[in-house]
């Protein structure tokens, strides 16, 4: 633990003769933070000498003025001192994490981990829960029947180095910071700050300890990036901070208009990546798959292919194996919808788009998510959809199976998830998904 103790905050006074007011004026003014400013508001707010308004403040400032690489560096870094990190080096071998910025249907942690796994790469990775209409991999891996995510420091890097992949929840003690700023931030209208999206994610990644990082960037209608540009330029700003502290990162950008592959929901989801794992999965989702630890066997210095551990189904017992370390029985059956009714399509065409937002949300409505912190989800609620973009129907085919616990919810739901699929007259091509790739040296457009 290295707490910003009393101490921190005191040098921090003794070198900077400012007050938080002050601080906060400069950075409404448009002018540029010392690292010894942001220490001092951050260590302020978490000892409570700088109350919710004034912060606030700030973070308001922050999203309209910005923030120069080397004031966002130093937020990450201040908010990573502030807590817990993790030592790996009791695993050999350079460890590769990876990290997505949100999306819906993105069970590409349960896809690639394996298979860069099976690889010889070392993977310990911390995730999170589901985030407004995003999906989460924890509830997600807590489908499966007596699984847990809440692992001890030791026995997370036991099974990583027995089994070379462990997914966990982090420790409420790695970056408190980021726990109470995403909180007012959510307050305050202030979450869509690239400055402030990059470091909330990279001090999680630095925390989490790993020598190199894959970051999957989405954008589009299911993320929290609208377009590809500022996906790219999030992407660039993430790979600076993780480069500039240390860590080897490339992040690749993805479009999220549409849900990733076929099942949404957190049981079906799990369904799905076991399905890809034995090459029975959507060509996209497989694509991007590979693509990710690709990039993680790169970046370990592993010269196996993943799709090799993909065809030989090595990649697959992986992801069997690190579901029965953490305690889950996949033979007593992923839990099943009671009610599950198919989704007509309203007209006759080709499907064009799949608005993976209203998808999100409907899947959130039909209890998949959660509506208020703390809410229980419904692990086997979800939609499989059947007619994916590029998908010819007649009126009245199903687009999808709707999974909820009872029918009401579907009818709840059901106008909202037909309204998302987009028909058209004439002919549409399923768009690339890897857009962009970003390492230390710039970015590369790949289509
Ligand atoms: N995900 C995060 O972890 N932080 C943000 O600010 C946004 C998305």
């Amino acid at each position: 633990m290295l707490p910003l103790s009393a101490l921190v905050l005191a040098g921090a006074l003794a070198s900077v003769p400012v007050q938080p007011l002050e601080v906060i004026g400069r950075k409404r003014d448009g002018l540029e933070h010392s690292p010894q400013e942001i220490r001092l508001l951050l260590a302020g707010y978490l000892e409570g000498s700088i109350p919710d308004y004034q912060l606030a403040a700030w973070l308001m400032a922050v999203c309209t003025r910005g923030m120069t690489r080397a004031e966002t560096l130093a937020l990450t870094e201040a908010m990573v001192a502030g807590g817990e990190i993790l030592d790996l080096t009791s695993i050999p071998g350079v460890k590769v994490d990876k990290h997505s910025t949100g999306g819906v249907g993105d069970k590409v942690t349960l896809v690639a981990l394996p298979m860069a796994a099976a690889c010889g790469v070392p993977v310990p990775k911390l995730s999170g829960r589901a985030l407004a209409h995003t999906g989460g991999t924890l509830d997600k891996l807590e489908s499966v029947p007596g699984l847990s995510v809440e692992m001890e420091p030791e026995q997370f890097l036991a099974q990583v180095r027995e089994i070379g992949l462990a997914v966990a929840a982090q420790s409420p003690r790695m970056v408190p910071a980021d726990k109470a700023l995403y909180a007012l931030r959510d307050v305050s209208a202030t979450v869509p700050s690239l400055p402030l999206i990059a470091s909330s994610v990279m001090s999680k990644k630095l925390a989490a300890g790993a020598d190199a990082i894959v970051l999957d960037v989405k954008f589009g209608r299911g993320a929290f990036m609208p377009d590809i540009q500022s996906a790219a330029a999030l992407a660039e700003e993430m790979v600076w901070i993780g480069e500039g502290a240390g860590r080897r990162v490339v992040a690749l950008v993805t479009d999220m208009s549409n849900p990733l592959g076929r099942a949404v929901g957190n049981a079906l989801e799990v369904q799905e990546a076991l399905d890809a794992l034995r090459r029975e999965g959507d060509e996209e989702l497989l694509q991007v798959c590979v693509s990710v630890a690709r990039e993680m066997c790169r970046l370990a210095g592993v010269e196996a292919d993943p799709a090799d551990a993909l065809r030989d189904g090595s990649a697959h017992e992986r992801l069997e194996r690190m579901l029965a370390a953490q305690g889950g029985r996949l033979e007593d059956g992923l839990p099943v919808a009671a009610c599950q009714l198919p989704l007509p399509a309203a007209a006759a065409g080709q499907v064009a788009a799949i608005d993976a937002l209203q998808i999100g949300v409907g899947c959130l409505q039909l209890g998949a998510g959660r509506r208020h912190k703390g809410d229980a989800l419904d692990p086997a609620a979800g939609i499989v959809i059947e007619a994916p973009v590029g998908h010819h129907v007649r009126a009245g085919e199903p687009l999808a199976t709707v999974h909820a616990r009872s029918a009401e919810l579907i009818s709840e739901a059901a106008p909202r998830l037909q309204a998302a699929w987009r028909i058209v007259p004439h002919e549409v091509t399923r768009p690339g998904h890897v857009l962009a790739r970003v390492d230390r040296d710039g970015i590369d457009y790949l289509s």
